[in-house]
């Protein structure tokens, strides 16, 4: 059987390996397919699955599944890490204490948060520091 498309590794990002294999069933004697699926890094630890073809799900969807349920733990993961760092009291230090690269963190995190893209959010900070931390105008300029 043609393997369906599969996700990346949910733990690396690694290409998953899938391996058929024929097994007699105990009980009627008739002919199993099993599939597993697995991370192709040999580094990583996921085990991946190992589950009889006709299963359902089988390893094909269970593998799909778990890197879906992975990515939504990791992207909650970094959201509270994010929000753990970007706290008022961070913003409080990070512009009393005249520092214009933290500052320009927090403005970042604070706006990855709400939803920004990367680069958005980038400018957005580099403004936010401007803006906060221009130096005084001279006399005469
Ligand atoms: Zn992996």
């Amino acid at each position: 059987m043609e393997a369906p498309e599969l996700k990346p590794c949910p733990f690396c990002g690694g290409e998953a390996e899938t391996h058929e294999r024929m097994d007699e069933n105990i009980w009627d004697h008739s002919q199993v397919t099993w599939v597993s699926v697995s991370c192709g890094n040999i580094d990583c630890d996921f085990q991946g699955f190992d589950w009889p073809l006709e299963a359902e799900p089988n390893a094909f969807g269970r593998w799909n599944t778990r890197a879906d349920t992975a990515l939504q733990e990791e992207v909650e993961r970094l959201r509270e890490a994010l929000k753990r760092v970007a706290t008022p009291s961070a913003f409080y230090v990070a512009t009393s204490n005249v520092d214009p690269e933290a500052y320009g963190r927090m403005v970042y995190a604070e706006m990855v948060l709400k939803g920004s893209g990367l680069h958005e959010a980038e400018a957005e900070a580099e403004a936010a520091v401007r803006s906060r931390f221009a130096p005084p105008l001279k006399e005469g300029t």
